[in-house]
């Protein structure tokens, strides 16, 4: 019997079985692989990943849901149920316990819109254990995540997932193919993290604060934006004239290279 969607849950489930393959096959699993999934809801995409990978870990919220799997996948020793909130849990454990010296787990999941950035940023935090993630998120998201500098989707988000991983959008899924209808149309990436960042920096924690300042305030120029940083004009003009980036630049046109050499250079003035 299908359990009522709570909306709170951001429950909409993917009803239409050919985007339900394209996701699978979008992971190239192994047999060798560990997924984890966030969000299995009924378990229509659980089964099709429990058909292509060695073991499945699968995070759900919701009880009811939890109930419904269990006695679907009942004897399927492969899968480890959890019942819980992913934000909650300590991702780099739970995956340490089931992946072998060395490998890395493959995360898929249509995840919860009312919390895609925290989910973003738990997978970020948890990307020693990780290598490559399918997606599905509001469509919106998908292209700031995969923004090229320049376009009205550039920003934060995009410059703190490019840091740390490669990107690429797959493909849109239009609301119809799930039940009830989301108000969005989805869309799918591809984000596989690298063993090292995209770009060196001097130090992590300060290149993000430049990044949230400088992206703060998109339309002002960066010279201005950058003042919440609580550093003096002369100190901003000077770091970025070392750094070769002109006075009137907004930050949506800068490459994460010219990010990072701002943020450098503002960080030998700042210490
Ligand atoms: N995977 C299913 C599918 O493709 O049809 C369901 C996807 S639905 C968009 C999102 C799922 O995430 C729901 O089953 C919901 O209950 C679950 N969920 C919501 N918040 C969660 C959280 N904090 N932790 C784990 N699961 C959560």
């Amino acid at each position: 019997m299908p359990v009522k969607a709570k909306k709170r849950l951001g429950q909409h489930f993917l009803r239409d079985r050919s985007y339900l393959i394209r996701i699978a096959e979008a992971a190239s699993l192994r047999p060798e692989d560990v997924v984890l999934e966030i969000g299995p809801g009924e378990g229509d995409l659980t089964e099709l990943l429990l058909e292509r990978a060695g073991r499945v870990i699968a995070v759900e919220i919701d009880p009811e849901l939890v109930a419904l799997l269990r006695s679907r996948f009942q004897g399927e020793d492969r899968l480890a149920l959890i019942q819980g909130d992913v934000l909650k849990l300590d991702l780099t454990s739970l995956l340490s316990e089931h992946l072998s010296v060395g490998s890395k787990a493959k995360v898929v999941a249509n995840i919860p819109y009312y919390i895609t950035s925290p989910i973003i940023e738990k997978l970020i935090e948890s990307r020693r254990v990780l290598g490559e993630c399918v997606l599905t998120v509001q469509r919106e998201v998908a292209r700031r995540i995969c923004a090229v500098p320049g376009s009205k989707e550039y920003g934060s988000l995009t410059v703190l997932v490019q840091y740390f991983a490669d990107v690429e959008l797959l493909f849109d899924i239009p609301p119809g193919a799930f039940r009830p209808r989301p108000k969005v149309t989805s869309s799918v990436v591809r984000i596989s993290f690298r063993e090292r960042p995209r770009v060196e920096v001097k130090d992590e924690g300060f290149f993000f604060r430049v990044v949230r300042a400088a992206f703060g305030q998109r339309r002002k120029m960066i010279k201005n934006a950058l003042r919440s940083l609580g550093l003096a004009d002369e100190a901003i003009r000077s770091a970025m004239e070392r750094a070769g980036i002109s006075l009137e630049e907004r930050a949506e046109s800068l490459t994460l290279e010219q990010l990072s050499r701002l943020a450098d250079e503002l960080f030998v003035s700042h210490a």
